[in-house]
């Protein structure tokens, strides 16, 4: 157990990233207390259920009063909204953070309700699943994943380390990264991976009439890992689209000439071609496993569930 980083955090939006936080808080006692908030009384009901969150609010205003952290875990494009309701009442001295998965937005949409006298810094931890709701956390998510601080322009360090010191202790790895590059590697890493997964998935969708259940039945790694993907939620993803436009469009740009290129040399038979591209893509996945992102088990360190 390590000494607690906060005396009280308030987690708003009770799904995956905030159950998983709250977990992994516990696990480390980094919180004296935590305080949550969902906007449906479903959710709400389901966190009580299951002991998620010391205590859980019926507003987003009560359950940050008094927080010295509160953390957005509500999709992208919620965050404004939301940050219009608790702004006052935060308690000054206290630090506003986010999970998002676009920073850019995200600090276009926070910063101007961010009251005088509290701190914004904004996160993005890089691990997560295809499940979402209060019940898919578990405490291990970040372990040995990388969280990523994006401090704002005047932030003062002292509350960036505090808060670094949180997602260490809830297993991570911290870097700090600036905003704009933060969504262009993350477009590469995770959105246009994740777009092209939908796509896949939806075109074997299209030819149900010629392979119909095959598909399903005789699925493959390959294709398998696709379905998980595009099993993601869909109001999370459609904000990160919508939100990271430009650098999707990017990555989306150079991975269509590059499918090209390949398309062509599967029509004129450039063995060389393929061959040498396969090459330097399987390099890639060894670096990711020597990095210890990812295990080298045939079914990613899975489970099959
Ligand atoms: P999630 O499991 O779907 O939970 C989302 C939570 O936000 C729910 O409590 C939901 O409330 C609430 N919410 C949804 N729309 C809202 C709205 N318009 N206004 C207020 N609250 C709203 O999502 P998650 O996977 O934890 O993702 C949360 C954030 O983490 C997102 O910004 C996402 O980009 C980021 N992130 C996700 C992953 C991942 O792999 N999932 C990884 C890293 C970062 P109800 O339950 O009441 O509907």
């Amino acid at each position: 157990m390590s000494a607690p980083v906060y005396k009280r955090v308030a987690l708003i939006g009770l799904g995956l990233i905030a159950s998983s936080m709250f977990w992994a808080m516990k696990r480390a006692g980094l919180s004296g207390e935590v305080t949550g908030y969902a906007r449906s009384s479903e959710t709400r009901e389901t966190a009580r259920r299951i002991g998620l969150c010391d205590r859980v609010c019926d507003s987003a205003a009560e359950a940050v009063e008094g927080a010295d952290l509160v953390v957005l875990c509500v999709p992208v494009g919620a965050m404004s909204t939301v940050m219009e309701d608790i702004s006052a009442a935060l308690m000054p001295g206290a630090t506003v953070s986010d999970v998002g998965s676009v920073k850019r937005h995200v600090i276009e949409a926070v910063s101007p309700h961010i009251p005088e006298g509290v701190h914004f810094v904004p996160a993005h931890p890089l691990a997560g699943t295809e499940h979402s709701g209060p019940e898919a956390g578990f405490a291990e998510l970040f372990d040995n994943r990388w969280s990523l601080l994006v401090p704002v322009e005047g932030t003062e360090p002292v509350a960036v380390d505090r808060l670094r010191r949180l997602w260490e202790g809830m297993g991570a790895n911290v870097d700090e990264m600036d905003a704009d590059h933060h969504d262009l590697v993350l477009a590469v890493t995770s959105h246009a991976p994740h777009l092209i997964a939908y796509t896949m998935v939806g075109v074997a969708d299209d030819l149900r009439r010629v392979t119909d259940s095959e598909v399903i039945k005789y699925s493959a790694a390959g294709f398998r890992d696709f379905t998980r993907i595009a099993a993601s939620d869909p109001t999370m993803w459609r904000d990160v689209f919508l939100t990271n436009k430009d650098a999707t469009l990017e990555i989306l740009g150079r991975f269509t000439e590059e499918l090209f290129a390949l398309q062509r040399a599967i029509r004129t038979g450039d063995g060389e071609h393929l061959h040498q591209y396969f090459t330097r893509t399987r390099a890639i996945r060894r670096g990711i496993i020597e990095a210890g992102q990812d295990t080298d088990a045939p079914d990613f360190g899975r489970t099959k569930t």
